[in-house]
């Protein structure tokens, strides 16, 4: 993708308003469609790989990839830390699949040592489908972005096991399972709307940031 041409087709929620540069974590996973979904609502992406990087953004999309990859990356460039305290002070984030992951609290099926960012006051089980539901796709009813289901695609994807008191639960699965949550200004959602074409939890991500700011 080329950097020098952001598209700024103006949406509702940020049309007008001059919103601050937001993130995407970008050590591992699929960064470049983040990317592109927040470019088309008309925000200023930028890439965060190191501390200074993650000062310059009011707001972090963390993607999907692999957690235990991502928490030892973030490590490696001395970024695990700078976002924790990021988070801890209110910065908006959203998180996908592994994104969530690394948003969790608690985390069950780790690998050895694996340690999250946390924030969300939840416990996620990694790879929670097993190898037989490796990966599906979904219609998901998702209240709080109106009344067109969400088109979920789960890539060997994570469940909310337990959610605190601070947590709304946006979207469960038909047997309860619980796929996407907010608390705050932090959201996450065991699925991927960044390849389904859906972009409303990431407008909703962007009126986060532009609460915050
Ligand atoms: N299974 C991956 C993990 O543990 C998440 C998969 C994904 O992000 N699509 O991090």
């Amino acid at each position: 993708m080329s950097p020098t041409c952001p598209r700024r087709t103006a949406s509702p929620s940020v049309a007008g308003r001059a919103l601050p540069p937001v993130g995407v974590f970008a050590l591992q996973g699929d960064v470049r469609e983040h990317v592109a979904v927040l470019r088309a609502l008309g925000a200023d992406v930028r890439e965060v790989r190191t501390p200074a990087q993650l000062a310059e953004v009011a707001g972090l999309v963390i993607p999907g990839g692999e957690s235990s990859v991502m928490d030892k990356l973030s490590r490696i460039f001395g970024l695990r830390d700078p976002l924790r305290h990021r988070i801890a002070e209110g910065m908006p984030v959203y998180g996908t699949c592994a994104g969530l992951i690394m948003l969790a609290d608690r985390l069950h099926d780790g690998i050895a040592g694996q340690a999250t960012f946390g924030g969300l006051d939840v416990a996620v089980r990694r790879n929670a489908f097993g190898n037989q539901l490796d990966s599906f796709e979904t219609d998901l009813d998702v209240a709080v972005l109106g009344e067109q289901p969400v088109h979920a695609v789960f890539i060997r994807a994570p469940v909310v096991d337990e959610v605190g008191p601070k947590v709304e639960v946006l979207a469960a699965l038909d047997d309860g399972r619980i796929v996407a949550v907010e608390q705050g200004r932090l959201m996450g959602t065991s699925f991927h709307p960044e390849v389904a074409g859906e972009s409303r939890f990431h407008r909703r991500f962007l009126d986060h940031v532009t609460a915050a700011s």
